[in-house]
């Protein structure tokens, strides 16, 4: 495995690699590795002959006030993972690698961004977009894996793809959880005790949510209101946001007739995690 830190690098792999007629999968990532991260190598693992993994805390997609500074890093255990997993290349850039001194240009998406995260981090999908863009033109993959955890994002990524025309392929792979249900995320090394306990709440309403569903229920502001009473319950916690949306288009439903995004972001403390799952209707 080769660890590089330049964009020429990672060219001259990839070239090398194209010529031996290689396919290619790329996990992009911003590091603090855990078992949801592992499941998409994991996937590119099985599906191509070479896998990239990009670790780079985007400063572009966080806001004025967010955990850029204090995001948890650790490259050392980050390279041993990825050694285990069979990783060839972790890309691992600098701030100014990925952006130099000046930087004007910038890939954004109206409509899917307007809700859910997009609402509550008004700048991370134009960072999120512009940097996956770079990312996908650096490595240029035939297919890069994203996580359901983040599934406005996995939804904003693929149309990206469709709307310019990418040349590659996205697969989503479902959330990874800790045993009791605490959906795997680096943020989670910010809880302490007694957050960790109360951070299953996000679970618990989910929980609430999915039974309700499949007992026919299918008033989404119903199922929307016992997620809220269930929140509410701990006092550790405050909503940011609880949203039942058409997993299509992103946008609010009051009856759940189409495929749905049950989704939510909580605070526990001062840590925001967030947390979903997509009833599928064929
Ligand atoms: P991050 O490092 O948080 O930007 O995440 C990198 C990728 O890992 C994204 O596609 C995430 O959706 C995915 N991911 C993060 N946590 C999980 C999880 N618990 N299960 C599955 N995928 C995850």
């Amino acid at each position: 495995m080769k660890t590089v830190s330049t964009i020429q690098e990672v060219r001259e792999i990839v070239k090398k690699w194209r010529q031996e007629n290689c396919s290619i999968g790329f996990v992009p990532t911003m590091g603090y590795l855990h078992e949801g991260h592992e499941s998409l190598m994991k996937a590119a693992k099985a599906n191509h002959d070479k896998v990239v993994v990009s670790i780079f805390v985007n400063p572009m997609q966080f806001g004025k006030n967010e955990d850029l500074d204090t995001y948890p890093r650790d490259m050392e255990h980050d390279s041993a993972v990825c050694e285990a997993i069979g990783v060839d290349v972790i890309f691992h850039p600098s701030p100014s690698e990925m952006y130099g001194e000046n930087f004007y240009t910038y890939v954004d998406m109206d409509y899917l961004t307007e809700g859910l995260c997009g609402k509550s981090r008004p700048v991370m999908f134009r960072g999120v977009c512009t940097v996956v863009s770079k990312l996908f033109n650096i490595v240029q993959p035939d297919k890069a894996y994203f996580g359901q955890k983040d599934a406005q994002q996995l939804a904003v990524i693929t149309r990206m793809v469709k709307d310019l025309n990418f040349d590659l392929e996205i697969v989503g792979c479902p959330i990874v959880r800790e045993e009791d249900g605490l959906a795997k995320s680096s943020r989670n090394s910010y809880l302490n005790a007694d957050e960790r306990k109360a951070a299953l709440v996000l679970h618990h309403a989910l929980t609430i949510a999915q039974n309700l569903i499949e007992s026919g229920e299918t008033n989404a502001l119903l199922i929307k209101e016992k997620m809220i009473q269930e929140i509410k319950k701990e006092p550790l916690a405050r909503i940011d946001y609880v949203e039942i949306v058409d997993w299509e288009n992103i946008k609010a439903i009051e009856q759940i007739h189409k495929s749905a995004l049950i989704a939510l972001a909580v605070f526990i403390g001062k840590t925001r995690l967030i947390d979903n799952f997509i009833h599928i209707i064929k």
